[in-house]
């Protein structure tokens, strides 16, 4: 398990600001490496984007918290993609969300027949991920898989029958930031992954917002 000591803290940031750091970059970049492999791996017998096809694999970055995961992620495939972009939001009271999702933003290309990859950041209860992939099942794509860089395994709700198909890491239960996740757009920027400290945002039982 790595420390404070092991990351950089921007000088705007007061390290009291995370509790606990949970992946480093380095951890994070093996991690998505790996991903690469698997994911372009499983693509392999279909030739998507390969030699043989047609067409790339089109892959769907959820704004805006996985930008930073999709942007490390598309690079590390050995198959062709096509990058497009969704955005949603949710709405919780204090940390848990209540499944109502909005589209923020859409996509604007025909999916039908396609194989697509979405790229979430973080699989929590799972409201999201199931509201967007019904979405995405309704324009007949040939296939629809999951990555997503972290999973809160423990509070995904069960009934919404989700299993991603690639997994970075499985996290407790705790609100994190940093490489693209963030507490009220700060911490974004972050290279590493931390437990952002409970008094930043009040206390768990404060109004989190949840946004894209
Ligand atoms: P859901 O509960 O629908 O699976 O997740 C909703 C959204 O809440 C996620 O896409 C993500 O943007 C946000 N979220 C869930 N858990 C965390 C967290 O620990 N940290 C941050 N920054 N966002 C989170």
């Amino acid at each position: 398990m790595p420390t404070k000591e092991d990351v950089e803290f921007p000088p705007s940031m007061n390290p009291d600001e995370i509790d606990e750091v949970l992946f480093t970059k380095e951890m994070i970049a093996s991690r998505v490496r790996e991903l690469g492999a698997e994911i372009s791996e499983s693509y392999r017998g279909d030739d998507v984007g390969g030699g043989g096809l047609r067409l790339p694999l089109v892959v769907i970055c959820t704004l805006k918290g996985a930008a930073a995961f999709f942007a490390d992620l598309v690079r590390s495939l050995s198959c062709d993609s096509q990058w497009e972009f969704m955005a949603f939001s949710s709405y919780g009271g204090g940390t848990t969300s209540t499944g109502a999702v909005q589209t923020v933003l859409d996509l604007r290309v025909d999916i039908a027949g396609r194989d697509v990859l979405v790229v979430e950041d973080i699989l929590d209860t799972g409201h999201t991920l199931r509201y967007m992939i019904n979405m995405l099942q309704a324009r007949g794509p040939k296939s629809v898989r999951t990555a997503v860089l972290l999973h809160k395994a423990e509070r995904t709700v069960a009934e919404l029958g989700l299993t991603p198909e690639f997994v970075g890491f499985v996290i407790p239960n705790e609100f994190v930031v940093g490489y693209g996740l963030d507490y009220d757009q700060k911490y974004r920027s972050l290279p590493w992954i931390g437990v952002l400290a409970p008094w930043v945002y009040g206390d768990a039982d404060s109004k989190i917002k949840y946004s894209a």
